[in-house]
């Protein structure tokens, strides 16, 4: 919060308890008919805006020109508010890369907006990065002790760095970014320009997803699928885990594996299924909403109970709570009205005021609940300072019973993999039980979903499942490292 109240927030925290962020939306398109992407790539980002509320950028070059001349606009704020018109239209390339962003790692300002921009010896990197790395501190430090001076604080800018280190190395730029993406450890999808190619990659594990559009003879990169539907391109396929993917005029899509693991050593964060990403997209094939269906459908089989109505609380409630609708036969409503116009900085309402900043972004339809026993599901609860709120709501307006149900396992550990997820003593459920947990939230029984569904909730894939169990995919760092350039 700053000294005049305001706080970083943002229109998808209405999420019950969560209130957890994604840390960023990546985008790149090369026309190979030469038109200008500028504008295609705001649309894409617009579709993405629910990954990162907090900064965005463009940068575009053109392939025929200038080698190496890159302009690029960022800013702070959400699309709409950091591009205008004047700004859009003299940004003229046919290959390019988008960002939104929110920051788990590095402060919030404009310096650590992406896509970063880098002129080196053979010309200029643009690149646009999502997810965390967990040997960024070590890996910056290397790079100081050589003589390299960051502009940011952010771990992207050390992904860029050692792109431009072993360029000079290498034949290509997929091969500099083959040879970086061994080097850095971590969750990552990234988007890079080069003066001639577009390159993607997807870290070993597959945390974070990545996928390729097609429009005429222009190729997509894009974080979720929605992003593809929104400029009318058409889904070619997912990067696969550990895949480098370069696309030029000359070679189509040109993969490139020699990173990926064996299948049941990926990793998914299979947070992006049950939160963050949008209902409407498909990753590696599972579509978000259906997995979603599936978890309320498996809370409904595993956590049932007697009611009258089964709410979500939006959005990412919505599907689960039908899916518990359907599996159980009870049925289902909207309790809930949420005010979209919640910006991303609102005023926060002081403790001691009236207004609460819950019933700001929710309120509930008393004539759906009065007089009704409740099920309530949400995505997840962190900390329970919102669910008990929510729960208090519905039996203000009359509901006689409320049960929760929740459709992802109790967190019980942090995640280093680029999910602000927080230190286990701020996580309601550690060292709690079910039982105490019920008690603080207020509700008649609360039912978690359990932690063997998740991987039947997205056809049997292989996800990371850290934050439940506390076995991450890979060795987690001996502290903390998020945040960690600014300490
Ligand atoms: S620890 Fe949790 S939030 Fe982090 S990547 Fe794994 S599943 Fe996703």
């Amino acid at each position: 919060m700053d000294n005049n109240g305001f706080v970083k927030d943002t229109p998808w925290q209405t999420n019950g308890d969560s209130g957890l962020h994604e840390e960023c939306g990546v985008f790149g398109m090369y026309d190979f008919d030469g038109g200008d992407v500028a504008s295609t790539i705001y649309y894409g980002l617009f579709a993405l805006q629910h990954r990162g509320q907090e900064s965005c950028g463009i940068a575009v070059s053109e392939t025929n020109g200038p080698k190496g001349k890159v302009t690029s606009y960022k800013g702070m704020g959400l699309v709409n508010e950091v591009f205008t018109q004047d700004n859009l239209e003299p940004m003229h390339g046919d290959i390019g890369v988008g960002h939104v962003r929110y920051s788990t790692a590095g402060a919030s300002t404009r310096e650590n907006a992406q896509p970063l921009v880098l002129n080196y010896v053979k010309g200029t990197l643009a690149l646009a990065h999502n997810g965390n790395l967990i040997n960024a501190m070590e890996l910056r430090k290397d790079l100081e002790y050589t003589g390299a001076i960051f502009q940011t604080t952010i771990d992207s800018e050390v992904i860029a760095y050692h792109i431009a280190r072993e360029r000079l190395n290498s034949n290509s730029v997929e091969e500099a970014v083959g040879r970086a993406c061994q080097k850095i450890k971590g969750a990552f999808a990234l988007v890079v320009m080069s003066p001639r190619k577009l390159v993607g990659a997807r870290d070993p594990y597959g945390f974070k997803p990545l996928c390729i559009g097609k429009r005429d003879n222009a190729y997509i990169l894009a974080s979720e699928t929605c992003a593809l539907d929104t400029i009318g391109a058409e889904y070619v396929r997912d990067v696969l885990p550990g895949e480098i993917v370069t696309i030029t005029p000359e070679g189509g899509i040109q993969s490139d594996l020699s990173l990926a693991l064996p299948k049941e050593k990926e990793a998914r964060c299979i947070f992006e299924y049950i939160y963050f990403a949008r209902p409407d997209s498909h990753i590696d094939g599972v579509s978000v909403y259906a997995s979603r269906i599936k978890a309320g459908r498996f809370l409904a089989m595993d956590s049932p109970v007697d009611a009258d109505l089964v709410v979500g609380v939006p959005e990412s409630g919505n599907a689960a709570a039908l899916g518990y609708s359907l599996q159980s036969g009870i049925p289902y409503g909207t309790a809930f009205v949420k005010n979209g116009y919640v910006g991303r900085t609102f005023i926060k309402p002081k403790q001691s005021s009236r207004e609460s900043s819950v019933r700001v972004k929710l309120n509930v339809l008393k004539e759906a609940v009065d007089g009704k026993r409740i099920i309530m599901i949400d995505d997840s609860i962190v900390r329970g300072t919102t669910s008990d709120r929510i729960v208090k709501m519905l039996r203000d307006a009359g509901a006689t019973e409320v049960h929760v149900r929740i459709s992802s396992p109790p967190f019980l550990w942090p995640c280093y993999f680029g999910t602000d997820i927080p230190e286990r003593e701020q996580l309601i459920a550690y060292n709690r039980s079910i039982e105490d947990i019920r008690k603080i939230i207020g509700a008649d029984s609360l039912g978690y979903l359990g932690v063997e569904r998740l991987e039947e909730m997205v056809g049997g894939l292989s996800i990371c499942k850290g934050c439940f169990t506390g076995t991450y995919p890979m060795e987690p760092p001996k502290e903390d490292i998020r945040g960690d350039f600014e300490r």
